[in-house]
């Protein structure tokens, strides 16, 4: 802990950290010396990591990475924070993000950029995104100032920030880990999940954080397995679907296919088997996400009235129309407001079944592809985890829709709600590490890990 908060001071420069919390890192190691000397070590102890400024810390900042929270301090724990703390892992600060977790390269947040570590030291102006929007965690950990970081994945923001910062990211099951107490953006899609260096330690990570919640009811019933022990398994015999709708005829620059292509050689030389799968409704994924998503954070976001959280702008005379829209107007940012916009539209009477009820449809047709992939006999679907490696931030795509592209191997998985592996592979051309993604049959993170392992 000593050796990551002097790491994170050295850091500074990358913005990781939204709080960083060295005095409580210091009291949570020595109670975890404590417990070690008593021979009670957690799976977790004395770990320091990053917290996602997403996940409610009782008695310390939350933000959510947006001006409308700058000042709240909740006054209770997520489950999956009490989950880590119970297994002995020290809180080093709370990691910035996109604002509500909205976005690809964490420039939505209200407390700055966030520097990827793989910038070039001989390029220094040049900075590359860290991806988003759980972009401080992933740059928390490729940067060495924390073992391991939480993030939470809506539509692709563990997965994509891992595959830009070169480390492991996991998107569980929808209903592995539970939902409590986190800032909710899409209720049906949002899932927090372990991000860290090697798969191993993304194992023992989700291991600590997963578990049924009685507080989320969508937090599922079912047994935490030992997902450590899985890994030993290997991938002898292991059917893995390439989806034909992703090779280059799509539109899948030629670099990136030959990452996907050496992955896949990896894979086989462990013993797995290639299978062609086809996904036919996956190119309608994007747009499917892009109106739930926003219709489900325009409703959450609803609560952000001046009345009981955070800021509150509020002048002599003013009604209660007025404060509502001075804080909720100087409380979030561009793209917020945006995705409040699309989403009360998508929402509206007129317009619910030609776009809400439309894009729940086609959901389901998503989520029954894959599933036809899994009944033909694939244990797990191997695709790019994003189109392209880090691109620097002054190349960042300036029009919102150039941008929500770099969810297009995302969503798809997050839609059918099933698990979702991000492993670096390879390094680009430019020297920049670029992720693979396997994607498993619900609640079976286990094989997904296994698989994830034979990329390592
Ligand atoms: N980039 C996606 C978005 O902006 C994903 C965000 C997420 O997974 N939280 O919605």
């Amino acid at each position: 802990t000593d050796a990551h908060i002097a790491a994170m001071e050295a850091r500074a420069d990358l913005n990781a950290y939204v709080l960083p919390t060295p005095d409580r890192a210091r009291e949570m190691a020595a109670a975890s010396d404590a417990r070690i000397a008593k021979g009670k070590a957690g799976a977790m102890e004395g770990i320091p990591i990053a917290m996602k400024d997403l996940f409610c810390t009782d008695g310390t900042r939350t933000t959510a990475g947006s001006k409308i929270l700058g000042n709240f301090v909740p006054p209770y724990e997520s489950t999956v924070s009490a989950n880590l703390w119970s297994a002995g892992a020290v809180l080093l600060g709370k990691a910035n993000l996109d604002e509500f977790a909205m976005g690809s390269t964490n420039q939505t947040s209200a407390f700055g950029d966030v520097v990827n570590p793989w910038t070039r030291t001989d390029e220094p102006t040049r900075k590359l995104v860290p991806g988003g929007s759980s972009g401080g965690s992933a740059a928390a950990v490729a940067g060495r100032i924390a073992l391991g970081a939480t993030g939470t994945d809506t539509g692709g923001s563990i997965r994509q920030p891992a595959s830009f910062c070169g480390i492991v990211g996991l998107k569980p099951t929808y209903g592995r880990c539970s939902r409590w107490g986190i800032v909710a953006f899409a209720s049906s899609l949002d899932q927090a999940g372990p991000m860290a260096r090697t798969v191993e330690d993304v194992a023992i990570m989700l291991g600590a954080m997963a578990g049924h919640d009685p507080k989320d009811s969508t937090s599922a019933p079912i047994a935490v397995p030992d997902f450590t022990a899985a890994l030993e398994q290997g991938v002898k015999g292991l059917k893995v679907g390439i989806p034909r709708e992703y090779r280059p005829e799509e539109g899948l620059s030629p670099e990136i296919d030959a990452i996907w292509t050496r992955g896949m050689e990896m894979l086989k030389d462990a013993g797995a088997e290639p299978v062609d799968i086809s996904l036919p409704h996956t190119k309608y994924a994007l747009a499917t996400y892009y109106i739930i998503a926003p219709a489900e954070a325009s409703s959450n976001l609803a609560r952000y009235d001046g009345v009981r959280y955070g800021l509150r702008v509020l002048d002599e005379g003013d009604g209660l129309n007025d404060m509502y829209m001075k804080t909720r107007g100087a409380g979030f940012g561009a793209e917020v407001k945006r995705r409040i916009l699309i989403g009360t539209y998508a929402l509206s009477a007129g317009y619910y079944d030609a776009y809400y009820l439309k894009a729940q449809k086609v959901r389901s047709l998503i989520a029954r592809d894959f599933k036809a992939a899994f009944d033909q006999g694939v244990d797990v679907i191997l695709t790019p985890a994003t189109p392209s490696a880090a691109f620097p931030l002054d190349d960042a795509p300036s029009d919102p829709v150039t941008m929500y592209l770099n969810d297009v191997f995302t969503v798809p998985t997050s839609l059918a709600g099933l698990p979702g592996l991000s492993v670096p592979v390879a390094l680009t051309e430019a020297g920049l590490p670029q992720g693979l993604q396997l994607i498993g049959r619900p609640f079976d993170e286990e094989t997904v890990l296994r698989a994830g392992r034979a990329l390592e």
